[in-house]
């Protein structure tokens, strides 16, 4: 479970970027998180995956308090979270597999399981026919599969996603929300933020919506 209590962040030297956020996101969830451009989506993702802090208030990720973690602690409370960012951050000089592999190669896993798992992530998303192609060969909404297919290869309970319809077009942005379904059916929480109202918003369970950092009511 996901628990935000009386969260506020400010930036250094910048505006309130979340005031006073109480939510609750029960695990298997498929929380969406709207608002306009600049209302808080990201930071308030940022706090779960312990990339911001808060400034006041405690952001509690199954029991643990995430804000308190401190840097050695990050990589292990990360293992159990999928992240796909915002900017996607794939390697474009290695190839959709490698790119899958890589989170696996870090955590030390065996080979040959490793590759049955690259195999079962990019199979899930549709793109293990795209294996051997270099991410610049790949469409936009490839790209985002990609990033998805990395994201989930350690088979994490949390998945979390920072605009992932973002420069897609309506249909291809359909084909990205039905994956989020998906994981969702089978059991993974998943946290996704977007800018467009209509985006997963018949299939949420949470519906988390912001305003200039608020909750809108
Ligand atoms: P969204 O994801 O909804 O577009 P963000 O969480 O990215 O919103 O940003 C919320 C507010 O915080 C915006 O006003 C943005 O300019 C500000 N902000 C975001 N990141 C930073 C940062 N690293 N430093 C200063 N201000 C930031």
């Amino acid at each position: 479970m996901i628990k935000f209590d009386r969260v506020s962040k400010r930036y250094p030297h910048g505006i309130d970027a979340l005031s006073d956020l109480s939510i609750e996101i029960a695990d298997g969830d498929l929380a969406i998180v709207s608002g306009h451009s600049g209302a808080g989506k990201s930071t308030l993702l940022k706090m779960i995956t312990a990339m911001e802090k808060p400034t006041v208030g405690t952001v509690l990720v199954n029991g643990q308090n995430v804000g308190a973690l401190k840097d050695a602690g990050l990589p292990y409370y990360r293992r159990n979270l999928g992240i796909v960012f915002q900017d996607q951050r794939l390697l474009f000089d290695r190839s959709a597999f490698d790119n899958v592999m890589l989170p696996l190669t870090i955590s030390g896993f065996p080979s040959t399981e490793a590759a049955k798992r690259v195999n079962a992530a990019l199979d899930k998303v549709g793109l293990l026919a795209r294996a051997k192609a270099m991410p610049i060969a790949l469409s936009g909404g490839e790209q985002q599969r990609l990033a998805i297919a990395r994201a989930v290869v350690n088979r994490p309970k949390l998945l979390i996603a920072d605009e992932p319809s973002a420069h897609l077009d309506a249909r291809t942005a359909l084909d990205i929300a039905q994956i989020f379904i998906d994981f969702h059916r089978v059991g993974v929480t998943v946290m996704v933020s977007t800018c467009d109202p209509t985006f997963l918003a018949a299939e949420a369970s949470c519906r988390i919506a912001l305003d200039h950092g608020r909750l809108t009511r």
